[in-house]
């Protein structure tokens, strides 16, 4: 397999022209194929699994930005926190105070955003928009110093239906400004949603930032 380049050109003429940011994720993928899509010029790689991170952040240039996307226990955090640039998947406080302890041992801020429970689906993780706003409410985020949250992160329903997609990416557009509001701080600036089904849609209803795999590297194997 190798990077499609012409779908690399497509999708950073539309992120460009809307001012929004592209996480290339290349979970499974090679460390040849990440390669080849950073001598095109791109930067940031989204991740799934700690472990393939942690590999490829050793055998890859130094200045590239990794992003965790998956689903993070709290007992891996210590792997990922000496060089991860964002982490997208953040679902609950535990997570959040591990980060914390984490970044301080490493001498680092770690940027995270929240992930909201978007989809219909009940395999899906995240807040709930209640609990979330709770959280914000509470004032309980300053516990964590050594943690900024950048934005919120969210996965629609797998499916073509627009009018759900449109419907779960508005409702999450409506959260993230309402967190925006309550938290008034210029570091919250993150809406992490759209991938490579339904990344213009996402656009077009506020992201800020897409995470796109197959469209740039072909179809992942089913079994990593
Ligand atoms: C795999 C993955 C993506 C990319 O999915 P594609 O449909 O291949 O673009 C985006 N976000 C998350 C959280 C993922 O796990």
């Amino acid at each position: 397999m190798s990077v499609h380049k012409e779908a690399y050109q497509k999708i950073k003429a539309i992120v460009d022209a809307t001012n929004v940011s592209l996480v290339a994720v290349s979970k499974t993928k090679p460390n040849k194929d990440i390669q080849e899509l950073y001598d095109l010029g791109h930067r940031v790689f989204g991740e799934n699994y700690v472990q393939e991170l942690v590999d490829k952040e050793v055998a890859l240039p130094k200045d590239i930005h990794w992003h965790f996307i998956g689903h993070l226990q709290s007992n891996k955090v210590k792997y990922i926190a000496p060089f991860v640039q964002l982490i997208h998947g953040v679902d609950g406080e535990k997570l959040l105070q591990e980060i914390n302890k984490q970044a301080l041992k490493n001498h680092r801020i770690i940027s995270c955003l929240l992930q909201v429970h978007i989809a219909s689906e009940e395999t899906k993780f995240g807040f709930d928009a209640v609990s979330l706003l709770e959280l914000i409410d509470s004032g309980r985020l300053s516990n964590y110093p050594n943690v900024v949250v950048k934005g919120l992160m969210g996965m629609a329903s797998f499916t073509e239906d627009q009018t759900i997609l449109k419907k779960e990416f508005d409702g999450l557009a409506t959260t993230f400004a309402q967190v925006k509001t309550k938290l008034n701080n210029v570091h919250f600036d993150t809406l992490s949603m759209g991938m490579s089904g339904d990344y213009e849609l996402a656009i077009k209803e506020g992201s800020t930032m897409v995470r796109i795999g197959s469209l740039l590297f072909g179809a992942r194997n089913l079994v990593l």
